[in-house]
């Protein structure tokens, strides 16, 4: 069975994912690998005259044959890493990104100076932010999904990441089911909503657009629907100098300030990413 050499099969698949348009075509066809040997990179390198057996063979194929219809690899696999933490993830949430990792280090960095104990997370999908925030000091978190398939992604991930009795989630269009027990009670709202405009949609790359869910991707006719909606109705959940923070497109930092601004929010701030983008915006109610 010398066609089912590791080292082969690799080079193989890597041809056929580049064909089919896949950027890091390499990468993932390793990863296929290692998730149907149960080999580790290294493995990889020292294993490469391994023979799969017909099942990891097939188990390889059937990864590599879904990524180049162009699913996400972290759907393939079911997993992805954030914040250095490990998340499950279907194709009820969207995948948890790295620019998304900013807003958690940013929450972080003002709780350093900043009372930041409780939080609200609206619109959690896989649960990364508030979960993340729980693992790395925050005590108490409200998480909030309209869809109960993303909530049962993020329960599973709290028990994965072990802050389930810390965590609650609740299934709620925005805030339509958190009552008054819930006003006050919280240091900062925090949000990654859906942001991007309708009509950017259709260019995205067909990853994105064709098997993430729309409904955490679209943020009506401006992408600002969200932001508009969650800042005048979250305000009355904030704790006295609670704060809320937002990720953002890379041209929405004005808006968004401005949307702060006029519900009167204080000592706003705009952070950018890694590639020099806005990408966070933030402001503590007065
Ligand atoms: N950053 C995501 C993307 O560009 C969008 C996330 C969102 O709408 N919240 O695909």
């Amino acid at each position: 069975m010398s066609q089912n050499k590791l080292e082969s099969l690799l080079m193989e698949a890597s041809r056929k994912l580049k064909n089919d348009g896949v950027g890091e075509y390499q990468l993932d066809a390793q990863l296929f690998m290692m998730k149907a040997t149960g080999f580790t990179k290294v493995q990889l390198f020292t294993k490469n005259d391994y023979c799969l057996n017909g099942n990891e063979a097939e188990e390889f194929w059937k990864m590599v044959d879904k990524r180049g219809k162009r699913i996400p690899t972290q759907y393939i696999i079911g997993s992805c890493q954030f914040m250095g933490l490990d998340f499950f993830v279907s194709n009820a949430v969207l995948i948890p990104r790295p620019d998304t990792e900013i807003l958690v280090e940013t929450i972080l960095e003002y709780k350093k100076n900043n009372v930041i104990n409780s939080i609200m997370d609206i619109g959690t999908g896989s649960g990364c932010i508030p979960i993340s925030l729980l693992h790395y000091g925050v005590n108490k978190a409200v998480a909030v999904d309209i869809s109960t398939d993303a909530l049962e992604v993020a329960r599973r991930n709290a028990e994965r990441n072990k802050v389930l009795e810390r965590i609650q989630f609740i299934n709620s269009n925005l805030f339509e089911k958190l009552g008054e027990e819930h006003y006050g009670k919280f240091d900062a709202i925090v949000s990654n909503p859906p942001y991007i405009a309708k009509s950017v949609i259709k260019g995205l790359m067909p990853e994105v657009k064709d098997f993430e869910p729309m409904i955490a991707l679209d943020g009506g006719r401006d992408g600002l629907d969200f932001y508009k909606e969650i800042i005048p109705k979250g305000k009355k959940y904030l704790s006295s100098n609670g704060w809320m923070f937002f990720e953002i497109g890379y041209d929405q930092g004005i808006d968004v300030s401005d949307l702060l601004k006029a519900e009167g929010f204080d000592k706003i701030e705009v952070i950018k990413d890694l590639a020099g983008l806005d990408r966070v915006v933030l402001g503590k109610i007065l």
